[in-house]
């Protein structure tokens, strides 16, 4: 396969036009990914894994990162409130989808977009240690350290990125951008409405 390219030429305009820069390129990501990946093979050499992706946002990242990781892999996912259209915390987590398998004596890695306050995932964590994993885990594809609120652990963190808000490679803005190859800035006019 061709090396991945920040040329946003290629996406349609309708993206393109909206974006301001290109933080983090599609290439950065893939080997970022496949450096996390051999890692966590090494990490859990001998024993089996369950990934557990945070919708909506890690859906790329948990596939990736699924693809390249060569322990014996099982997936899961839940889905939690989360800003909705607007681009700050309100700090209030609701599990909208639980898990579909139990986690009682398994190694569990949760696969997350972005830490950011950390709030998400302290709430994550704490509710599904309460059901008894034999180890649990955080991989973040990206992390936001100045903007932390709650001492947070991620054991495996792709890049960490400025206090601004981000889209792309999963990570959307009212539910838009989320297809973008890239981690990107928006123009200040796209939240203008
Ligand atoms: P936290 O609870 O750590 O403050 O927030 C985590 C969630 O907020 C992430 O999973 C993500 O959905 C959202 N979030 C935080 N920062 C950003 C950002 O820069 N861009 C986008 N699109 N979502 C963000």
């Amino acid at each position: 396969m061709a090396d991945a390219s920040d040329d946003l030429s290629d996406l349609p305009a309708v993206f393109r036009d909206d974006v301001e820069s290109v933080l983090i390129d599609a290439g950065q990501i893939e080997r970022r990914l496949g450096e996390l990946a051999a890692e966590i093979d090494r990490d859990y050499a001998g024993r089996e894994l369950l990934l557990i992706g945070v919708l909506k946002g890690a859906v790329f990242a948990m596939a990736d990162l699924a693809r390249r990781i060569t322990v014996p892999t099982a997936m899961d996912f839940m889905a939690v409130s989360s800003y909705g259209s607007s681009t700050s915390s309100s700090g209030v987590v609701r599990i909208l989808k639980d898990l579909d398998t139990e986690i009682e004596g398994r190694h569990v890695l949760i696969v997350e977009d972005i830490v950011d306050s950390g709030l998400t995932l302290d709430y994550l964590l704490k509710n599904l240690r309460s059901r008894h994993p034999a180890s649990i885990e955080i991989a973040a594809l990206l992390t936001k350290p100045s903007r932390r609120e709650v001492d947070l652990d991620a054991r495996y963190v792709g890049f960490e990125v400025p206090d601004v808000f981000v889209v792309g490679y999963g990570l959307d803005y009212a539910e838009r951008y989320r297809g973008l190859p890239s981690i990107v800035t928006l123009k200040p006019e796209v939240y203008g409405g």
